[in-house]
């Protein structure tokens, strides 16, 4: 039949069959599926908060759709989200970001995608810090470029100026930074963010900054833009940002660039081309997120903390597991080397064994670039977090006595 001949002959395209799927997703769906059976599952998989979008931001959004606000928009946004963004980092960060700069997106993911794909091809090089958020690769890699990565678990996952100094090559064009980090949940310190920034602009090497966890910073650590530095170190700079994490927001897909003008005229040529303006009702739900009280915002934060600190400390008591205290982002990503043993191979093993012995979903490190690591959400309630956590120390206990850890 006409109809499998056709299914027989497709082939992806040579960069996009270098992509892999997403290693989060399989976790996801794994959960889905027992979930419909009926089974009580902890899901520590997702990369979303389990908060609401505040009121006062559906409340936006509504409007807007009864306002007619129904249509396209120009391609990088309203003028109004535009307008909302340079005023929100003014205010938030005294810097001084130009309207021509602006473009709003379909999610950070978005202009992380535009920005990659305007600027690098084959034969480029792109500087990813390990672990990595699992996109950035794959986006490289559908751009035809190569991903080449730097060990940070010297320096406790914290990316320096060294490590990227030693790191670029006369083919390296672009280099990824992700602060606060999806999984480590690390933060670069403002002064080392600044001296990675002037290692770059030395070798002309172009960066973007995925600051989509930008407000979920837990002090010591500090709330650090690269928007704030000086204009002669953001003449490479694309700052992806996304109201997803900060507003809880995930399902509107809006986020937004701030890049020098020639690069966002190409972004905006690629946007046009493909997915246009982002939903004109996300986008006017976003001017509200930005312009008004950002107190829902610290109320988040405050929850996010004492979980943090609740799981952190009760981690550190399971055997066979080693963590570091995340900074920002609501991820915590312990070493589970020690539970490693007999069948129990891979870190994949391991969140397979949870997932059957204790129906509860981590994710595996290795989709992050770093085998030996799970990544434990804590965008859930207290009350299932200690469910969980009682769970998985059950699995390991006994892991460690079967291993003779
Ligand atoms: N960057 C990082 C590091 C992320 O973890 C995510 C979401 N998981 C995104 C970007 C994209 O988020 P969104 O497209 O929803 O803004």
């Amino acid at each position: 039949m006409a109809e499998t001949k056709t299914q027989a002959d497709f082939r992806p395209s040579p960069n996009v069959a270098r992509m892999q799927p997403s290693s989060t997703l399989a976790a996801m769906q794994a959960a889905m599926r027992m979930k419909a059976e009926g089974v009580d599952v902890v899901d520590f998989g997702p990369g979303e908060p389990d908060f609401d979008t505040p009121e006062h931001i559906k409340q936006a959004g509504a409007e807007a759709m009864r306002a007619g606000q129904t249509k396209y928009t120009p391609t990088g946004g309203t003028r109004k989200l535009q307008e909302a963004i340079v005023g929100y980092y003014e205010r938030e960060f005294g810097a001084r970001v130009e309207p021509s700069t602006v473009m709003a997106t379909a999610g950070g993911k978005q202009a992380v995608f535009n920005a990659v794909v305007t600027l690098c091809g084959p034969g480029d090089e792109v500087l990813i810090a390990r672990p990595y958020w699992v996109t950035f690769p794959e986006i490289v890699i559908f751009a035809g470029a190569t991903p080449v990565f730097i060990d940070t678990e010297a320096t406790g996952f914290h990316l320096t100026a060294e490590q990227v100094a030693e790191a670029i090559t006369p083919r390296t064009r672009l280099v990824i930074i992700n602060s606060p980090s999806n999984p480590s949940g690390r933060v670069i310190a403002p002064r080392e963010f600044e001296k990675i920034m002037e290692v770059t602009a030395e070798r002309g090497v172009y960066v973007v900054s995925d600051e989509c966890y930008l407000r979920f910073v837990y002090p010591p650590a500090e709330v650090f833009t690269a928007a704030a530095l000086a204009p002669e170190l953001r003449e490479r700079l694309c700052i992806a940002g996304s109201f997803s994490k900060t507003y809880a927001m995930t399902g509107w897909r809006v986020g937004y660039s701030v890049a020098p003008a020639e690069w966002t005229r190409e972004m905006n040529k690629v946007q046009s081309h493909s997915t246009s303006n982002p939903s004109s009702i996300s986008q006017a739900a976003a001017v509200a997120a930005f312009t008004s009280s950002q107190e829902c915002v610290a109320r988040m934060l405050a929850e996010y903390t004492r979980r943090r600190d609740w799981l952190v400390e009760a981690l550190a008591s399971v055997p066979g597991f080693r963590c570091l205290n995340p900074e920002g982002a609501f991820y915590v990503f312990p070493d589970v080397r020690g539970c490693l043993g007999g069948d129990v191979k891979t870190s994949a093993d391991f969140a397979d064994l949870l997932l059957r012995e204790a129906q509860t979903v981590v994710t595996d490190g290795a989709g992050f670039g770093e085998e030996g690591f799970i990544r434990i959400s804590y965008a859930t309630s207290m009350e299932r977090l200690e469910e969980g956590v009682s769970r998985i120390r059950r699995v390991a206990e006994r892991q460690r006595s079967e291993v003779g850890g």
